[in-house]
């Protein structure tokens, strides 16, 4: 009877500590989806040049009619036009 009660309070301890550990980790979720604060240039505001690959901001993007480039040169060497 004596084993029977060290037991129990065996238990409970093992079942009071896996709690805390769960709570523990519970406390610790909500901290790590956070994002760095947006940087100046997002992606979603680069363009890529259509003759080399080159991802850059449309202010410094040239504008042809099929899409945009690097430079004036990227988009003459593409045969497009100025939009
Ligand atoms: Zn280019």
């Amino acid at each position: 009877m004596k084993y029977l009660l060290v037991l129990a309070v065996v238990m409970v301890a093992v079942y009071v500590w896996r709690q805390n550990r769960r709570a523990d980790i519970e406390a610790q979720r909500p901290e790590p989806p956070r994002q760095p604060p947006k940087a100046p240039q997002t992606p979603s505001l680069m363009v890529t040049c259509l003759h080399c690959g080159t991802h850059l901001p449309p202010a410094e993007a040239a504008k042809g009619h099929l899409g945009w480039y690097c430079g004036d040169e990227h988009r003459r060497l593409h045969g497009d036009r100025a939009a």
